[in-house]
């Protein structure tokens, strides 16, 4: 198997395998990047990758992983900054899900994935409180965001509860 030699900042070089290298390739080639887990710090690794990069990762057999940014993304805004109000309806805005909770508290939040490992951020715009969720082992329970938020703000709930799902 090819042996891919990268660096990192802490740790200095490193080899990696091609299934260790995530390559994405945006549509905006400033934005196409590669990254990697180093094997002796556990940080995440992440650099740029122009077209010699990717070239030479593909040819070292890592798949490229494409990203395409919508075209809406891309365009600038004039006017008035958006509210919240404004990008409600598409439950998306500046790359954020958007979303009420049952009793109306508005939150902004977005969820990870990647190789095992779990995260979400979530944040309630009333008081900009934050929610982040790091986890290596997930059974979806943490996505139940109004009670995180009981939780923090102490609404009956039950210690034996926190164990629950
Ligand atoms: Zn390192």
């Amino acid at each position: 198997m090819t042996t891919i030699k990268a660096s990192c900042p802490s740790c200095g070089d490193v080899e990696l395998t091609p299934p260790q290298v995530r390559l994405v390739v945006c549509s905006v080639k400033a934005w196409s990047y590669y990254a990697f887990t180093c094997g002796s710090c556990l940080e995440e690794v992440r650099k740029p990758a122009g077209r010699d990069v990717v070239a030479l990762l593909i040819s070292g057999g890592v798949i490229a992983e494409p990203w395409s940014v919508p075209a809406e993304a891309l365009e600038e805004h004039t006017g008035p900054a958006l509210s919240y109000d404004d990008v409600r309806d598409s439950e998306y805005g500046y790359g954020w899900r958007i979303d009420v909770l049952r009793d109306g508290t508005k939150i902004v939040y977005h969820a990870g994935l990647w190789r095992g490992y779990n995260s979400l951020y979530v944040r309630r715009l009333e008081d900009k409180t934050s929610i982040i969720v790091l986890s290596n082992k997930v059974n979806w329970s943490f996505r139940n965001i109004g009670r995180m938020f009981g939780i923090i703000d102490s609404k009956d709930i039950d210690a034996a509860e926190l164990g629950g799902n």
